[in-house]
């Protein structure tokens, strides 16, 4: 009877007052909507439809149709959707209900997909927090207002980061990765923005330095009164077409006409040895005395033999970076080089634009110079410690903000460096963090909070405000006194904490444990507290006070601890063989990395460990055994 009435209900209304009613409660789509395509889609249409279609079967728990006509309520996807995207930026998307239907549109080569994505993320809360944990609540139905119009263009064209679950094709779908060295995703999925040879320190390589040492010297920098095969010199115009004549072979094989930017990296080696000839310095002195006026003068000279080739969505890419941060004057960069900025020198305690940060106010000022001449900056930005990376690094405060200054200042793309060697040492907050990450790639200004809390629970389970209370007091006490934080840091800079509040974060890293439902869940908060202890072991403080007689066992059980985590390095370019030295026991964590190294010495190392073992009860009271070991080898010049 009930059934009858709300149908009769349904049939007045449908009558007269359609809008009124789906204003107030909305479409209820459930699993007798169909997914409408076009007769014959194309191969974006067919994934995003198949992925809508399979995802919404899986949320109703009943086959959804799909369908080439109209009949009863419908999805539209693609071409079959009526939705003007006259308006809508490249890969962009469109997602609006029309007379009590759905429709989705898409630009460019991925924007459908990520309307697609976008709606199930929005309206069946389909959330994809790592590459193991998705989350599709089941329904009989879900809401979508009457009034939807959602119009979304991408804030950056190309969007990267190489922390782990990124990597993964679902997660990057879900969360707007679009980058091509750490992920590839097939043509129909929108393909990737690919840098053709290299990603980085590509000079060397496209000028052939190294084979015209002996033959032609004057190809090579003069640096320092010295020929140099660390860079090239940028004024030789022999050297300016070797780089052209290789780029242009780079095109010829790997260029791909439907991609949306392909990009050729045309960017300094990793060194400060550039080129001080007279007529590189004379270049540079007219163009505001520095180094990225030569750069910038060679990078455009390819970038318009590209250009003339009739590459039209390729990109030349050069660095803003060292010794070429600061922009020159002059000389405006072509439209089609991209100049990544490189924010190694930053502090990421404070945000970019915070005018109280000297290292971020000089950034700040670059990015500011640069983006009165460039329309096509990228940034190459840091999110994890390179020298303790097993330590707490408590950045999570700067993340978004820096990422709506980038947006905000123009900056078209951005590559987020994390632990990208986290194979090797995985053990801090790598996933949430990645997750922030590409959340804030995706949209800077999205309510970041929410998605946090989100990820937690999934990730840590029940006792995830414990881990949030913890994650919050890392960020209100990170970095030195100053609040500084930077990437090459040890524990005293990375956090500043009372014995009463390292109890208070001991206690809520217990009680997440204690609260986690599953076994997942528990192994994800062992994991994360690891960098905590990790600190601690560094500080001496709680369980390694020197107050404590245990602690020399804290510290082996921490080191275990690090074994059975797969941990073989801990820091960037480390060796994996931190282990054998016995000072694990007595050196504070942040020094075993000086251990690391296997290089001369090494077995004069272990070989005195073996031997000093033998006094430790007597040397290792407050350090002493370390600080002798350690004058030893200073001595000895290890
Ligand atoms: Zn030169
Ligand atoms: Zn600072």
């Amino acid at each position: 009877m009930k059934k009858i009435v709300s149908v009769l209900l349904c049939f007045v209304l449908t009558a007269s007052f359609v809008p009124l009613a789906f204003a107030a409660n909305g479409l209820q789509v459930d699993g007798s909507w169909k997914i409408l395509v076009p007769a014959s889609p194309n191969a974006y249409e067919s994934f995003a439809a198949e992925k809508l279609r399979s995802t919404l079967s899986q949320v109703f728990g009943t086959e959804v149709e799909t369908a080439t006509e109209a009949s009863g309520r419908y999805i539209a996807v693609g071409s079959a959707a009526a939705v003007d995207l006259s308006e809508v930026a490249a890969n962009g998307y469109r997602i609006r209900v029309i007379d009590g239907n759905v429709h989705i549109g898409g630009t460019g080569v991925r924007g459908l997909q990520a309307g697609v994505y976008r709606f199930l993320e929005e309206f069946c809360g389909r959330k994809v927090y790592t590459a193991k944990i998705t989350v599709l609540p089941t329904a009989g139905s879900v809401t979508v207002p009457a009034d939807t119009d959602i119009v979304y263009a991408p804030f950056f064209e190309y969007t990267d980061t190489d922390w782990l679950s990124p990597r993964d094709v679902e997660y990057s779908m879900a969360n707007g990765l679009n980058g091509g060295t750490y992920r590839r995703l097939p043509a129909e999925m929108g393909g990737t923005v690919n840098y053709l040879g290299g990603f980085c320190h590509t000079m060397g390589g496209l000028c052939e330095t190294a084979k015209y040492k002996d033959t032609h010297p004057e190809y090579l920098a003069l640096h320092d009164g010295e020929r140099t095969t660390d860079q090239p010199c940028l004024m030789n115009p022999d050297v300016l077409e070797i780089a052209k004549g290789n780029v242009l072979k780079l095109l010829e094989n790997g260029h791909d006409p439907s991609a949306s930017v392909q990009i050729v990296s045309v960017t300094q080696n990793d060194n400060y040895n550039y080129c001080e000839c007279d007529a590189c310095k004379a270049f540079e002195a007219a163009h505001g005395g520095v180094q990225s006026a030569t750069m910038i003068n060679f990078v455009n000279q390819i970038a318009d033999a590209v250009a003339e080739a009739g590459y039209e969505n390729v990109a030349i890419d050069t660095f803003a970076y060292q010794y070429t941060r600061q922009a020159p004057t002059g000389i405006v960069p072509r439209d089609n080089v991209i100049v990544r900025l490189c924010t190694i020198e930053c502090c990421f305690g404070h945000t970019l634009d915070d005018p109280s940060c000297e290292d971020n106010t000089a950034l700040m000022k670059d990015l500011h110079d640069w983006n009165g001449i460039c329309d096509r900056i990228y940034v190459w930005d840091y999110t994890t410690n390179y020298l303790h990376t097993c330590m707490v690094f408590p950045d999570f405060g700067t993340i978004q903000r820096n990422m709506q200054v980038f947006y905000e200042n123009g900056v078209k793309g951005v590559y987020e460096e994390g632990n990208y060697y986290i194979d090797s040492c995985n053990v801090e907050f790598g996933e949430l963090r990645a997750y922030m990450i590409a959340k804030c790639l995706q949209d800077p200004y999205c309510d970041l909070d929410s998605e946090i809390n989100g990820f937690l629970a999934s990730y840590y389970g029940p006792g995830w405000k414990h881990i949030r209370t913890a994650v919050d007091m890392y960020t209100e006490h990170g970095g030195d006194e100053n609040g500084h934080l930077h990437i090459y840091l040890g524990a005293n800079h990375s956090l500043q904490l009372t014995d009463r509040e390292i109890y208070k974060i001991d206690e809520c890293w217990n009680a997440a444990k204690r609260e986690a439902a599953t076994k997942e869940q528990k192994a994800n908060v062992i994991r994360s507290e690891i960098s905590w202890r990790f600190w601690k072991a560094s500080m001496n403080k709680s369980e390694f006070s020197i107050l404590n007689p245990n602690r020399f066992e804290e510290k082996q059980k921490l080191y275990r601890a690090l074994r059975a985590h797969g941990v073989t390095t801990l820091s960037e370019g480390g060796y994996g063989d931190y282990y054998d030295c016995i000072c694990i026991k007595y050196a504070p964590a942040d020094e075993w990395n000086a251990y690391e190294a296997d290089e001369i010495g090494a077995k004069t190392r272990r070989f005195f460990s073996r031997i000093l073992e033998r006094f430790v009860h007597l040397l290792a009271a407050f350090g002493l055994y370390y600080k002798i070991y350690n004058t030893f080898l200073s001595k000895t010049g290890d």
